[in-house]
């Protein structure tokens, strides 16, 4: 089975994170890793701190940490565990990349930041290593061509779901040039090491599961539009009734994100070669203004419910 003692996450946001948690519970040292922020914060303004902090530097990540500790109690997050994990930031740990068995890219979902990260990792990728993207359903082949071929025979979607430590599938996705092998060992090592379930799936637009999840979450808004149901009315049928009382629509959409939700739901739009097909994947109007409002979910504290 392929040895993966050291993993690099990049992206400590929603997926990263959780990603990160359950790759320490197997027993893998992560360095979790975010951009360096741009601006201060009301209180390290106020402690008198500079960009240039350590401590500033680092918050993205390290911030990711402490709110997984907060809303994923014991057992399933260990502090004994979590000390495997190293928050830190992209530029101060470039170099160390070297030192991953596997990068996994779990930025935000915009094909030309994704290529952007791609295209500067080759120069401390170390050969052999895996690569891999947690993208819900942008081309795995157009980020590839963002990099050489030694890369890309090492480069692949490994699409967790959220949240990944309990959610058992992984989708598998190669783009032309992965190597078989290295599809193969991932897969051996995501069953075995992780207890997932993986398929392997196709290259087409959000892969198998988002792409049946998009089009349901959208038929569903659109409806209530028509219909006139309320937020509590959908969640009421589509999550205790069903026998899921977390997963019910609005409920969903918080957790995603409704910022990652839109990229997602667009990213088909915007490869539809089918008129009906660019239709059912349109984000109403409703979605795109509370994310211009910065409502994106349970990670900015308002989305559909707000959190307290
Ligand atoms: P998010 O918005 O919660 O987090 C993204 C993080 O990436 C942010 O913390 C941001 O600061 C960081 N970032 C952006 N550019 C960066 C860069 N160049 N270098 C380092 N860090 C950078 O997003 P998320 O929901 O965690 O999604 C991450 C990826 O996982 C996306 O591709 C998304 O489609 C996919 N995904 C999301 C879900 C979900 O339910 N949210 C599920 C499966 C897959």
């Amino acid at each position: 089975m392929r040895t993966i003692r050291t993993a690099a996450v990049i992206g400590s946001g929603v997926m990263g994170a959780g990603i990160a948690a359950h790759l320490a519970n197997a027993g893998v040292r992560v360095r979790l890793l975010d951009r360096v922020p741009e601006r201060l914060t009301a209180q390290e303004e106020a402690a008198g701190r500079s960009l240039e902090h350590p401590d500033v530097r680092n918050r993205l990540a390290a911030d990711a940490l402490a709110r997984l500790s907060r809303t994923n109690p014991a057992p399933f997050y260990d502090e004994r565990y979590a000390s495997r994990i190293e928050p830190g930031n992209v530029e101060d740990e470039w170099e160390r990349l070297a030192e991953a068995d596997w990068i996994i890219e779990a930025i935000t979902e915009r094909l030309e930041l994704k290529q952007a990260l791609l295209a500067r990792l080759e120069a401390v990728w170390t050969p052999g290593a895996v690569v891999s993207s947690n993208t819900s359903g942008i081309s795995i082949e157009a980020m590839a061509q963002s990099v050489g071929e030694p890369m890309r025979r090492h480069f692949l979607g490994t699409h967790f779901f959220n949240p990944p430590r309990y959610m058992p599938l992984v989708e598998l996705i190669p783009g032309a040039a992965t190597e078989a092998g290295i599809v193969a060992e991932m897969k051996e090592w995501l069953e075995i090491r992780l207890g997932k379930g993986v398929v392997v799936a196709k290259d087409t637009p959000n892969f198998i599961a988002n792409r049946i999840g998009t089009f349901g979450l959208l038929a569903t808004l659109s409806l209530m539009a028509e219909k006139g149901y309320s937020v509590e009315e959908i969640d009421a049928v589509t999550g205790p009734a069903l026998g899921r009382p977390k997963s019910a629509t609005f409920r969903t959409l918080d957790l995603v994100g409704l910022d990652t939700f839109v990229h997602v739901a667009d990213n088909v739009a915007g490869r539809a070669v089918d008129p009906e097909e660019r239709r059912a994947f349109a984000v109403p109007a409703i979605l795109t203004d509370l994310v211009s409002r910065g409502w994106l979910g349970e990670k900015s504290g308002q989305g559909y419910y707000k959190k307290v």
